[in-house]
């Protein structure tokens, strides 16, 4: 089974037909690797833009094309696209974050309607497999390119290039220092329905205590001085995405307040506490 890295560049422009500002994708640029992660072939292409008239001031401090190549481009989304496909072929598909892939969905929703990738069999988030592998894996922090690129001694500084071909040579290169094969196919993820349902989920914040969905056995807090269970002095409230109250601890008698995240995931609810002002 071949793999195929890609990376996508693209632009801000507002779309009066949706109403809104849409992502469109600018440049294509992918590599196809053989078992040992040689690369066998390349793909490269520059889109012509259907709904920008200039590029938006800050992703042009992002990316490094001229407009005026761009409008010189032969070919717009729906060719590059079915041409890239072509390439795929049955390959697993690689990116760094699913943001390239959010970013391809919107991209085939603005030109076919279409919410998923059929041409897409297999796909693997490069940089969840890099977090894995450094062992950084955070859900708060993600790990950029760049940084990754910098732990492993590639790049010094920020890597300024943003063309696709050249973040995915960078991409192989991270790929290549972290790759354990047992390992990477665990990471691999079938396209199927459930894929796109994960991939697709927006999470939400719950903010009242009394949702049923909330696990109370989770909501408590020990005192950090005492490691004893406080008692709750004050009703629960909303604060932005979180809900808080005022805790005591019988033994210090020493009061804080606790805040309570609770965040929808696909995979259900994640609660996370923390004590403000001990
Ligand atoms: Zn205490």
């Amino acid at each position: 089974m071949s793999l195929v890295i890609l990376d996508l560049e693209w632009n801000t422009a507002f779309c009066k037909e949706l109403n809104k500002y849409v992502n469109e994708i600018v440049e294509f640029g992918a590599i196809k690797l053989d078992k040992k992660l040689n690369i066998i072939e390349t793909f490269s292409s520059l889109v012509k833009p259907t709904v920008a008239k200039s590029i938006h001031p800050h992703v042009q401090k992002l990316i490094n094309i001229d407009f005026n190549e761009l409008k010189k481009a032969e070919f717009t989304f729906p060719y590059v696209l079915d041409k890239f496909a072509d390439f795929l072929g049955d390959s697993t598909l690689l990116t760094w974050s699913n943001t390239d892939l959010h970013t391809l969905i919107d991209n085939c929703q603005l030109h076919f309607m279409d919410e998923n990738l059929p041409f897409v069999k297999s796909y693997c988030d490069l940089q969840k497999y890099c977090e894995y592998s450094l062992g950084v894996s955070s859900s708060n922090r993600m790990l950029g390119l760049s940084s990754c690129a910098q732990i492993l001694g590639f790049v010094e500084g920020e890597n300024q290039s943003h063309r696709a071909l050249d973040d995915v040579k960078l991409s192989l290169k991270c790929l290549k220092a972290l790759y354990n094969r047992r390992h990477f196919e665990e990471f691999v993820e079938e396209c199927d329905e459930e894929f796109y349902k994960k991939l697709t989920f927006k999470n939400k914040f719950i903010t009242n205590i009394n949702n049923p969905k909330i696990d109370r056995q989770q909501i408590f807090f020990d005192c950090p001085e005492c490691n004893v269970r406080c008692v709750r002095k004050s009703k629960w409230s909303k604060q932005n995405n979180s809900m808080q109250a005022y805790f005591v601890c019988p033994e210090c008698k020493q009061s804080f307040k606790g805040r309570v995240q609770a965040k929808v995931k696909y995979e259900g609810v994640v609660i996370s506490k923390k004590i403000i002002n001990k």
